[in-house]
């Protein structure tokens, strides 16, 4: 509950002019270098979960991460160095490249840091590409993704409502979850982002610039990274955000149509927020002022630093390597295959994906999860397993992949205890993959038809004491999903 009561300050933060959310701004105001600010050692967040739990979350979220090893041996000798010359002790975290088509970079409350291989391309140096990572270490340093939690859990539970919609039959309690992820999605998006971010933003740029310097980096990549790679990820995002809005929203029209009896208040309310939102944000450049920012921040503690140049023969090798080409390749076909999959044609879907099948992706999560959604939309059931199966002998795979193997076999076991074996198996994998919450409404039916109450109580207690006003669904009862719709109008004012 109390996550709910902070989005609430929040909104009043937002609708009382967003000049308060700077509230816990870690600038030093002492006229020192931002790396003054930081202390020795590095503190926890409440929210971690352990950096090896979050890495399998994040294999489960869509089509999770990618595996290549090159990249992540270079990648993290770097982040090495960067944490080093912090003078932090143990700073957690990894970095991961993630199958995502959005040019956004993340971290999480685990430390680790996920790059969507995408962002590679804009990048053509190391000391760039560590400016990036330098970037994102400062918002593990600063704990900035505690906040950021919320956001991410909400945009997951949307996308993965939508799916399920689309491939549930479109029952009424589908509807209702993916109506209240919407409604979720819709304010963390609109609301919360553009404000909330700027202040971290600035944090993290100004102590990466520090960092990256004082790993022997070029200062002039900090501003290249502002000044043009960031820019043309914020280009692409924002057409980006709004083809997903629209589709977000032919979703919504398409659920509507199907049933009457579905609130049909949401469209207004988009509308509304949309134009609230684009009043907040009208004459904001985000990047630019970055740079400006990043600018000053240069003129005052790095006017007499020496300009070395890149360095970018090692980078250029492994941005260029085949394993890499191939697998965004790949992944490219990945996509085309789901939106042929979207448009129930699966001929093309079947051949897209063939396509992108290489020794390079034949191992990998997003194709072997696109396959298994291929072959059960044309019925093959046997076929589905099979590449779900192959999915767990790669290196990241999801935990619908554990979910599909332990379910077929639970269907073929008619043993008792067996069965009740199996489901105690399953949660303690759940459990190992950071309990991504999507899962726990399937994992509470299970345990009900098998009459272990105990487990289904457990599940739902932890599921409603964790995600309590994120629009996920706790297997809760038709009363329970009403009263979270209230809470969200509540905070919303309408
Ligand atoms: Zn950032």
């Amino acid at each position: 509950m109390y996550r709910a009561l902070s989005i609430a300050a929040l909104f009043l933060l937002l609708l009382t002019g967003c000049a308060g959310v700077t509230g816990n701004l870690n600038t030093s105001s002492t006229g020192q270098p931002q790396i003054k600010s930081i202390g020795t050692h590095y503190k926890k967040s409440l929210m971690d979960i352990g950096e090896v739990q979050d890495r399998k979350r994040q294999q489960s979220s869509d089509l999770g991460l990618i595996y290549n090893k090159e990249f992540e041996t270079y990648a993290n000798e770097i982040l090495s160095k960067l944490k080093r010359v912090s003078g932090m002790a143990d700073i957690p975290g990894r970095v991961y490249l993630k199958a995502v088509r959005a040019w956004h970079a993340n971290v999480t409350v685990s430390g680790n840091i996920y790059i969507p291989i995408y962002m590679l391309e804009q990048i053509e140096s190391e000391d760039v590409f560590a400016a990036l990572l330098a970037h994102e270490l400062s918002h593990v340093i600063y704990n900035h993704a505690d906040s950021e939690l919320f956001m991410e859990v909400c945009k997951k539970g949307a996308s993965v409502a939508a799916i399920a919609y689309q491939y549930s039959k479109g029952s009424d309690t589908a509807k209702d979850y993916y109506l209240n992820s919407l409604r979720v999605y819709t304010a963390a998006e609109l609301f919360l982002n553009p404000a909330w971010t700027r202040s971290q933003e600035r944090e993290a740029d100004l102590l990466a610039l520090d960092l990256l310097v004082r790993a022997g980096y070029s200062l002039g990549a900090m501003e290249e990274f502002l000044t043009e790679v960031v820019p043309k990820w914020e280009n692409y995002n924002k057409s980006e955000k709004h083809k997903q809005q629209e589709e977000l929203m032919a979703q919504q029209a398409k659920i509507e149509l199907a049933s009457t009896s579905v609130s049909l208040d949401i469209t207004g309310f988009t509308d509304k927020s949309i134009s609230f939102v684009e009043s907040l944000t009208r004459d904001h450049h985000t990047a630019e002022d970055r740079a400006n920012e990043l600018f000053e921040y240069v003129d005052t503690h790095y006017s007499t630093w020496p300009r070395t140049n890149y360095s970018s023969k090692e980078w250029l090798e492994l941005k260029g390597s085949e394993g890499l080409i191939k697998v965004r390749e790949g992944l490219d076909d990945i996509y085309n295959a789901r939106d042929y999959l979207g448009k129930r044609e699966y001929r093309k879907a079947e051949r897209a994906t063939l396509g992108g099948y290489n020794p390079y992706t034949k191992d990998q999560s997003f194709l072997r999860i696109v396959f298994a959604q291929i072959r059960g939309a044309q019925g093959n059931s046997f076929k589905s397993i099979k590449n779900h199966e192959l999915a767990l002998n790669g290196m990241y795979p999801s935990f619908a992949s554990e979910m599909t193997v332990f379910r077929s076999k639970l269907d073929r076991e008619q043993d008792q205890d067996v069965r009740v074996n199996l489901l105690d198996n399953i949660l303690t994998i759940f459990a190992d993959y950071g309990t991504p919450s999507e899962y726990y409404s399937p994992l509470i039916d299970i345990a009900d038809k098998l009459m272990q109450t105990g487990s289904a109580t457990a599940l739902r207690a932890k599921c409603a004491a964790k995600h309590a006003g994120e629009g996920v669904n706790c297997g809760a009862s038709q009363q329970q999903a009403s009263e979270s719709k209230v809470n969200l109008r509540t905070l919303l004012g309408i």
